[in-house]
């Protein structure tokens, strides 16, 4: 097909000169192979076939006619709640083994077993420490570090009782209510177990409480596995602090020895980022003609470089063939979740060598080279110096000017210090702000791009419209880089579209009208920031009490099912699209969209539509502040100005 005819792909203007030439190259990208899936099965879009059990697969007809029940006798409702389900908790199990991974990692070190890792914030630790009861007294920080990691593991898998952080650090209603409709996880893996069971075949058939269990499962998620990956993680990486940095495929250098780390888990990337500046190795670059060596991320590894390193970003997930198709990739490194196995073959028609690092992740004709703590600097290095090797092997190179200026790196602390003053650390100007009418809300926008949609089309189109209306917009993964190309992640970006309550806000705090808050496990930090807001006082008693709203505008992923379901669960209104598997089933769809709020405070909606989906999410708001019977919005809303 000729580039006149294709459908408009991306809004990225650096990601539509990559994809002219690749096609004009004939060189093949998942828009291509996107194109080649048409037309899609109705039935698995509407989530009404089951191929559970080896009587199946099953078909229901959303016709009059046809049939209304499996084999078995399921449901369209029972069918779709089940597979539902099941991607929550493989949603959950991918953030959770994250998580994992971050605190064996902290074990090891403490262990002296982790080679060049280290504690970087002890200060952290210790408010950990603190929070969970753990005396520090006479003991090393290797010695907290070891007993903290011990009992962050059992979280993992206790059979009894509950996990630890919910009754530490949500409000006392938001828990008493999860308690009373059980949806509070005994520990990570016993919930990812039991909804396996729940939708084995001829097990639980209910719609309902197949969804009720799904919640249980991603409470897991949010309030378990992300968050100890953020918690953690800050302790052995640092809590971030604001940086900033550059986004978008004109980052990479066309005489610099290019490094892509792409996928999810920061142990990995951080110790090539250090590898990267090692004089040996910019030496070794020197004398094969590059000036240095430069690390970038694509995905949420590039948001942990990002935040703890200032790394530039490459780009969010469709752009990680168009990277490599600019010739200009010397090594594609690559861990776990969200990697498209095309990346290997399209990789052979430049000269970038795939590198996969995780024996969970394998890719036939990648190079494997296992990440083990033990060695992980001695790992690092190896792969700076593929890297280096292969910069004298490159052909043409074409990368676009595109890159932007971005300030990332916002936690719940610093958020606090910003909003509160450096002296002053406190919520209290945020919620005085929404009581007055100044903020509407706070909206979470987060997620990934899709191959269905327009990249990043979405994204800008509703944040744009949310911080016109006035409401501070949080963002993390995929969704946060989309808006930091676009210019949304700089201070100067409130006066260009925000509303003039946010805009006086950012003017004074001299923040972005949209905070960067990581990576996707870090949409933790999210849950963290709406308990300081209710602690702080003025805005209700419980989670669903505030006027909040979350969205995934260009949801792909099963992880993002898993955090819509966490935040659902925790009372929030959360707008998903493209809609999840449910619309075979009327009833199901209803539970989901209106009746679930009578149980949890939350509900989804699965609009496809930016700007109505925006709108919605502030109506959301504002019945909320109705409820709470807060001042009238100060300002009238701005329309936001596209051309900009
Ligand atoms: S579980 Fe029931 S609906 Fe699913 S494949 Fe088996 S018989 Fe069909
Ligand atoms: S936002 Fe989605 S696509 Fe991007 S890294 Fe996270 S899960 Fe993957």
């Amino acid at each position: 097909m000729t580039t006149s005819l294709k459908r408009k792909r991306t809004v990225d203007p650096a990601a539509q000169k990559v994809l002219d030439r690749t096609d004009a190259g004939g060189i093949e990208t998942a828009y291509d192979r996107h194109d080649e899936q048409e037309p899609r099965c109705g039935f698995g879009e509407l989530g009404i076939c089951c191929r559970i059990c080896d009587m199946g697969p099953c078909r229901i007809s959303p016709f009059a006619t046809g049939p209304k029940r499996g084999i078995c006798g399921a449901t369209a409702a029972t069918i779709a709640a089940r597979h539902l389900i099941r991607q929550v908790a493989a949603g959950v199990a991918a953030h959770s083994d994250h998580g994992h991974d971050i605190v064996n990692t902290l074990l090891h070190t403490a262990n002296g077993s982790a080679q060049g890792f280290a504690i970087k914030s002890p200060e952290r630790l210790y408010e950990l420490a603190a929070e969970w009861g753990v005396s520090t007294e006479k003991k090393s920080v290797e010695e907290v570090a070891r007993e903290m990691a011990e009992l962050a593991l059992q979280e993992f898998n206790r059979q009894e009782g509950e996990i630890r952080y919910p009754s530490l650090r949500a409000p006392k209603a938001t828990v008493e209510r999860w308690r009373r409709l059980n949806i509070l996880p005994v520990g990570i893996e016993h919930e990812i177990v039991e909804t396996l069971h729940r939708t084995h075949e001829g097990v639980d058939a209910d719609y309902k409480n197949l969804i009720m269990h799904g919640l249980r499962t991603a409470m897991g998620d949010g309030w378990a596995g992300a968050m100890l990956a953020t918690d953690f993680g800050d302790v052995l990486f640092g809590t971030p602090e604001p940086v900033r940095s550059q986004v978008n495929l004109g980052v990479l250098k066309k005489d610099e020895v290019n490094i892509v780390v792409h996928g999810h888990e920061p142990t990995l990337s951080e110790m090539v980022v250090a590898a990267s500046r090692d004089p040996e190795l910019i030496k070794l670059a020197k004398e094969k003609g590059a000036k240095g060596i430069l690390v970038g991320g694509i995905c949420c590894t590039a948001n942990e470089i990002l935040m703890r390193q200032g790394a530039p970003v490459v780009g969010n997930f469709l752009n990680q063939e168009l990277a490599v198709a600019t010739g200009a990739v010397d090594v594609m490194l690559v861990d776990v979740q969200c990697i498209m196995p095309a990346l290997v073959e399209h990789a052979q028609r430049f000269h970038t060598k795939v590198i996969t690092t995780s024996k969970k992740a394998k890719i036939p004709g990648a190079t494997h080279i296992q990440f083990d703590e033990h060695t992980a600097y001695d790992t690092a290095k190896e792969i700076v110096k593929i890297a280096v090797d292969n910069f004298p092997n490159r052909g043409p190179v074409n990368i676009p000017d595109e890159k932007t200026d971005l300030v990332a790196g916002f936690t719940v602390r610093n958020t606090f210090t910003h909003l509160g003053g450096r002296y002053r650390a406190t919520f209290r100007p945020l919620n005085d702000a929404i009581i007055s009418g100044r903020l509407r809300g706070v909206a979470a926008v987060i997620g990934c791009n899709n191959v269905k949609k327009v990249q990043d089309f979405s994204h800008l189109t509703m944040v744009r419209e949310l911080i016109a209306n006035d409401v501070l917009v949080v963002m993390t993964g995929c969704a946060a880089t989309a808006c930091a190309k676009a210019g949304l992640l700089q201070p100067e970006a409130a006066a260009k579209w925000a509303g003039k309550g946010l805009q006086e806000i950012c003017e004074a705090v001299g923040i972005p009208p949209v905070l960067h808050l990581g990576s996707c496990v870090d949409n933790s930090r999210v849950l963290v920031a709406l308990c300081e807001m209710i602690r702080e006082g003025g805005l209700g008693n419980e989670l669903a009490d505030l006027p909040i709203a979350g969205a995934a505008p260009e949801a792909m992923c099963e992880k993002a099912i898993a955090i819509g379901f966490y935040c659902v669960a925790s009372g929030a209104y959360v707008n998903y699209s493209p809609a999840m598997r449910v619309l075979g089933s009327a009833e199901l769809t209803k539970f989901l969209t209106e009746d679930i709020e009578e149980v949890t405070g939350g509900k989804f909606s699965f609009e496809g539509d930016p700007v109505k989906a925006a709108r919605l999410m502030i109506a959301h708001m504002d019945k909320k502040r109705a409820a709470l019977k807060l001042r009238p919005m100060m300002y009238a809303p701005v329309t936001p100005d596209i051309t900009k």
